[in-house]
């Protein structure tokens, strides 16, 4: 059945002489380097196309390559593919509007059908998992800056393989990559992990100051103050919420940071047993069940949202109390 989807995606791409790849608004690792690797790969192999990877870039994931800018009234009979995003509102540089045929692949769970082909599998840990399949199951072009891209995307989505959608599926297809590609491991570390000591001074100071319930929620409400004396930026807090996994006794984290431009409180949540996206979704969020984001404008609604997961926490916890007696 995939096979056939695979074939379908494939035969849409060569139709199409423009091809815009978008993806969702403050793009993490797997987003970027599925859609330049996408991007790259259908460039490699039809040469006479126009394929372009669009939305907002990331100084920090500078080392993926650059995106383009279009504009997207002008182009004849363009092929969108969304990549990375359930939901049509919170896709980067494009008006859904502009395209006819539109492409979706995603390991979200399901919100928005999109376009007439949609691959959408929750249970893959990251799109660039997705898109090494696509490539690897048609007559699409990899190579070894392609298949680096894409085992960055999988190592970090998937937090180094620790989250549960990894499964043997996804270490056979790194497994690949690695191998054929002779990828450099330590080098590709690097550039994902390095960070200024600020950072993890920074880190230190969530530590020391977050809340924990006796539910096992914890929770940090991050000022701009601090975010300037540990001179950091906001968007530090969300890239390091996935290093506060395994802590013995919190089931859920969330840590809070103000965007000044947007007037917005952006909210990154992770679980590791309470499902949390459906809490998200009902503040303006969503995501994955164990991690999550919310967009929230209003500091009461905050509080409302801390005291779900809260709550979500606590059930979870009286159920593994009941299991292991
Ligand atoms: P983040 O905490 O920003 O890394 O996001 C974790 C997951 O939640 C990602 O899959 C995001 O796409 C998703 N997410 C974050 N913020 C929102 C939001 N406001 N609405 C829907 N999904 C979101």
């Amino acid at each position: 059945m995939k096979k056939d989807l695979f074939k379908k995606i494939y035969k849409k791409i060569k139709e199409h002489e423009t091809i815009v790849i978008a993806r969702h608004i403050g793009p993490d690792p797997d987003a970027i380097a599925s859609q330049i690797s996408l991007r790259d790969s259908i460039r490699n192999t039809f040469s006479s196309k126009k394929v372009y990877a669009v939305g907002l870039g990331v100084s920090r994931f500078k080392y993926f390559g650059t995106l383009d800018k279009i504009d997207d009234s002008l182009l004849q009979n363009p092929l969108l593919i969304v990549l990375d995003l359930p939901n049509k509102a919170r896709v980067d540089g494009v008006s859904f509007d502009r395209y006819s045929d539109v492409i979706k692949i995603d390991h979200h769970p399901l919100e928005d059908i999109m376009g007439k082909i949609e691959y959408v599998d929750e249970t893959a840990s990251s799109t660039c998992e997705l898109i090494a399949n696509l490539i690897n199951n048609t007559n699409l072009k990899m190579n070894k800056e392609i298949a680096a891209k894409l085992f960055l995307g999988i190592v970090a989505d998937s937090d180094r393989f620790l989250v549960p959608t990894t499964n043997s599926k996804t270490f056979n297809i790194v497994s690949d990559l690695v191998a054929k590609y002779k990828l450099n491991l330590t080098e590709l570390y690097n550039k994902l992990y390095e960070r200024p000591l600020n950072e993890v001074k920074f880190q230190a100071y969530i530590t020391l100051n977050m809340t924990n319930t006796e539910n096992g929620f914890a929770y940090i409400k991050l000022n701009n103050e601090i975010i300037k004396e540990y001179k950091v930026d906001s968007s530090t807090a969300s890239n390091m919420v996935n290093n506060f996994n395994y802590i013995k006794g919190i089931y859920s984290w969330a840590f809070v940071s103000y965007d000044e431009r947007q007037e917005i409180y952006k909210v990154n949540i992770r679980s590791r047993g309470p499902i949390i996206n459906e809490i998200a979704m009902r503040y303006n969020g969503g995501g994955h069940k164990l991690a999550s984001g919310a967009r929230i404008k209003s500091p009461d609604d905050i509080d409302l949202l801390f005291r779900e997961l809260d709550e979500a926490c606590k059930e979870y916890k009286n159920n593994l109390d009941l299991e292991s007696k």
